[in-house]
Order: structure tokens, then sequence, then C-alpha cells
């Protein structure tokens, strides 16, 4: 079993129930448990600033599944959701789901980058990482917590915790912090 992590965002609809949805669902991928969830944080969208604030949320998972199963997993919880894809870079979304870590894996294909490569200059990813790992490393990186701390203000102003994601793993180890 790998040690994943997943940034969850949303800024469509009824966000939190979407979230929790999307939960649920990764809970249920095959060979896949769902250990941990951050709560929610509310987020200024990034980049393109003309659409409503983000929710975004991490969550720790163990799973047998090969990272390109997991990718796979992860979109297709995005099709069912609702996801479309449209052509506006940084554009509202009502679900996007980001495979962040897996294991300590630095993996570069024409599909798959991981560590996902903004994950480091992002602090409405960062922020809930943060929340459940706080000695976390990201591999070719550094901690968590030191990028986090380079970045500008700007990128970390207007982040705050929003509501507890509304599906917690039965044993949810973020509980245990
Ligand atoms: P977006 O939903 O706009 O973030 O882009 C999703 C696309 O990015 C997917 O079709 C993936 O093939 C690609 N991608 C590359 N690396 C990753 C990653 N670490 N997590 C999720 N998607 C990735």
């Amino acid at each position: 079993m790998i040690e994943a992590w997943i940034g969850l965002g949303a800024n469509l609809g009824d966000r939190a129930a979407t979230l929790d949805a999307a939960l649920g669902r990764i809970d249920r991928l095959s060979d896949t448990h769902l250990c941990a969830v951050s709560r929610y944080y509310f987020t200024p969208p990034w980049g393109d600033t003309d659409q409503p604030e983000f929710l975004n949320a991490a969550a720790r998972v163990r799973t047998a599944l090969t990272v390109g199963e997991l990718l796979r997993g992860l979109l297709g919880i995005e099709r069912d959701l609702g996801r479309e894809r449209s052509k506006r870079r940084w554009g509202p979304r009502v679900i996007d789901l980001d495979l962040l870590l897996y294991g300590d894996q630095c993996i570069e294909g024409p599909e798959l980058t991981v560590p996902h490569p903004r994950l480091h200059e992002r602090a409405f990813v960062l922020v809930p990482l943060l929340e459940l790992a706080p000695d976390l490393v990201i591999p070719g990186r550094g901690r968590a917590d030191a990028l986090l701390g380079q970045l500008d203000d700007n990128e970390r102003a207007g982040i705050r915790p929003g509501p507890e994601a509304g599906y917690l793993p039965p044993n949810d180890d973020a509980k245990k912090r």
C-alpha cells in the first residue's frame, strides 16, 4: 500500500456537498482507503479572479492502485460529479481533484506529474496539507511549511477555515492530531 495525497477544490454549485460527495467516492475507489480529511477552507480564486470563491481541502489515502489507476479514478469522479472541461484556464469548476503526492515518488509523464507541478506554490493546497501533516516533506521540494513560508503574503491572503468536511472516514486519523 502507498500513501497518497489528494487536493480537492470546488467553486460552483453547492461546494461543500460536492466535496463531501467526492470524498465518499474516493473512499470507495477499489483498493483505496480514505485515512484523513482536512477541514474545508475558503480560498480566493487564483489566476482568473473574476469567479466565485473556492472551497479547498486535502485528503490522505492508502492505496494499492498504481499511480495511473489512481489518477484515472480521480478523473472519473470529476466526470461523475459534473465537471466540464472548459477552455478557460483557471476558470470556475464544479470539482477539481489533483493527485498531489504518491508516496515519495517523482513522476514526470505526458499525463501525470507527481508531486503535482504547482503544489509548492499554492497556499490553498499547502494550508490544508499542513493541517493534516505539519512535518510533510514534498519530494524534490523540501518541507511544506518552509514552502508556504516562502510564498508572498498575497498568495496566502484571504484563506480562512471553513466547515468541517461532511464526509469523514470512519477512523479519521486526523482526529488523532
Ligand atoms: P486540471 O483538472 O485542469 O487540473 O487538469 C487535469 C489534467 O492534468 C489531467 O487530465 C491530467 O492528465 C493532468 N495531470 C498531470 N499531473 C496531474 C496530477 N498530479 N494530478 C491531476 N492531474 C494531473
